[in-house]
């Protein structure tokens, strides 16, 4: 993900962000804490999600929407269970709970999530039949209000409906989501994969966006009926409605942007189709070759799901004086999300981030050099560096293995800090084998996930050196921090490993 506005709420929300690849199987590697509230969560198999979106009126001056989610519930492993808690946004009043037709008691009361005290849910909690552990069950919440963003915890949660489009990403809690409401439960669903069908009923002036094969378009009475169908397993359901204008970026890509398209949205269309067959010449085949790429509101940030990057409108109107600035602004928004596509799931046991930001910050960078030339590519890395500086004593005394543990420190470590891990490496092994580490590292553990060491060991086979006192100083503790403060070279960095 991209985010324009301060660090501290996009790190907040990170794990929200992870991308999410094919079938995330079952794996006996170590939990972590927040991998252990979701183990210890009802498991859901598949949704099925309808939404009715009402444009504000006179009458009613916010937009509203009548939500209908259908979720298979599957007890979690050697739990029985009898209750579930579950999760909605806080403008949004639940009417009532189903189970086999059979309606259930539950109570909802808004609250705030802990400890971010600035972000209110509705917390529901149902009373089950008793499900054995395993057994599997198809609730129904049906539910209706408003959604208007979450600005005062997060500015890029703009979501909502106006008078001419509507915005509905997972982030916002637009349908409900089992877990607590705590940061570790919501953190926890990032990694829940399922599959979504989505029914979206819109004015019939209206267009709608989401992941997958849209199996279903049809306008009656005023009103234009979608249906929706994911092709890969994701760990939420975002949609975009409005008008758009599209343009095909490559065989099954499409951009949709809101008219008019103007001379900026065309370049950047055309950085799109460079930045992805770079990283397809780099990485291999795209792993999820059917995209949507469509336009959101400014501000809201980027983001990269299996079928759907979301572009905010600052990526499509790219800001700078020169061609080449317009260019590197461009691969900053559509490059950094589409180099997301290729991105491996994270086991670690605090998610760094690294194998996301870090790896596509340093995909930016290669793609700005091919683009714009070497010097485009020295001040963008020097931009990373000079963001990993401005985190402070605590980025920098925060090795990067550990810097999911600590929020403040996170953003700075892993996108300013983690490109550099590369950027060094490169100049140690050279960039054909820095790349046969990623396509390794796809290869092996895009089911599973992977974690730093993981990277770490398919560095050493590939490049057939022994890397300890390198991933010593760049994983596993902070003498890379100094490296970077003294403002080496990375080619100056590199000798410290390489020389005797
Ligand atoms: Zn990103």
């Amino acid at each position: 993900m991209r985010v324009m506005t301060s660090g501290h709420v996009a790190l907040a929300l990170g794990a929200f962000w992870m991308l999410a690849t094919v079938g995330w199987g079952e794996s006996d590697t170590a939990a972590d804490g927040e991998r252990r509230v979701a183990s210890a969560l009802p498991q859901v198999a598949a949704y099925r999600l309808r939404v009715r979106i009402e444009p504000p009126t006179a009458a009613r001056p916010s937009g509203w929407i009548v939500g209908e989610s259908r979720l298979c519930v599957r007890s979690a492993r050697g739990q029985t269970m009898s209750a579930i808690s579950m999760r909605l946004y806080h403008g949004l009043r639940v009417r009532d709970v189903r189970c086999d037709a059979q309606p259930l008691s539950f109570e909802q009361q808004v609250v705030p999530v802990q400890p971010w005290e600035a972000m209110k849910v509705n917390r529901i909690a149902v009373h089950m039949p008793a499900m054995s552990p395993g057994e599997s069950r198809a609730l129904v919440v049906r539910y209706e209000g408003v959604v208007n963003g979450y600005r005062e915890f997060a500015p890029y949660i703009v979501d909502g409906v106006t008078s001419t489009d509507a915005l509905l990403r997972e982030d916002v809690c637009w349908y409900p989501r089992i877990g607590p409401a705590t940061r570790e439960g919501l953190l926890a669903t990032g990694d829940e994969r399922a599959h979504y069908r989505l029914y979206v009923d819109v004015p019939s002036s209206w267009e709608t966006v989401a992941a997958g094969r849209l199996r279903k378009c049809e306008t009656r009475g005023g009103r234009r009926l979608y249906e929706w169908a994911t092709v890969y397993p994701s760990p939420r359901c975002d949609l975009v409605c409005g008008q758009f204008q599209r343009i095909p970026i490559a065989a099954a890509i499409t951009l949709h942007c809101r008219p008019p398209s103007s001379a900026k949205t065309v370049a950047v269309a055309e950085t799109a189709r460079r930045a992805f067959a770079l990283c397809t010449q780099w990485l291999g085949p795209c792993p999820f070759p059917d995209l949507a790429i469509v336009e959101t509101p400014a501000g809201s940030g980027g983001q990269t799901a299996p079928g759907l990057i979301l572009m905010p409108s600052d990526g499509l109107r790219p800001e700078g004086d020169t061609q080449q600035e317009m260019v590197a602004d461009a691969i900053g928004w559509i490059g950094h999300e589409l180099s997301h596509l290729w991105t491996v799931p994270s086991r670690e046991e605090h998610v760094s981030r690294w194998l996301d930001e870090g790896i596509s910050n340093y995909l930016g960078g290669r793609m700005l050099e091919e683009c714009a030339g070497p010097r485009a590519r020295e001040a963008y890395m020097d931009r990373q560096r000079q963001y990993f500086r401005e985190g402070g004593h605590l980025a920098y005394q925060t090795p990067l293995a550990e810097c999911g543990r600590v929020d403040e420190a996170r953003d700075p470590v892993a996108r300013g800090k983690g490109p550099w891990v590369l950027y060094v490496l490169e100049h140690m092994v050279g960039r054909e084998q820095v790349d046969r580490m990623l396509r390794e590292l796809r290869l092996r553990h895009h089911q599973s996930g992977a974690t730093l060491h993981h990277f770490a060991d398919i560095a050493s086979e590939v490049s057939g050196r022994r890397l300890d006192k390198f991933f010593d100083a760049w994983f596993w503790d902070t003498a890379s921090s100094d490296l970077l403060c003294a403002r080496l070279t990375a080619a100056e960095m590199a000798r410290r490993y390489t020389e005797p």
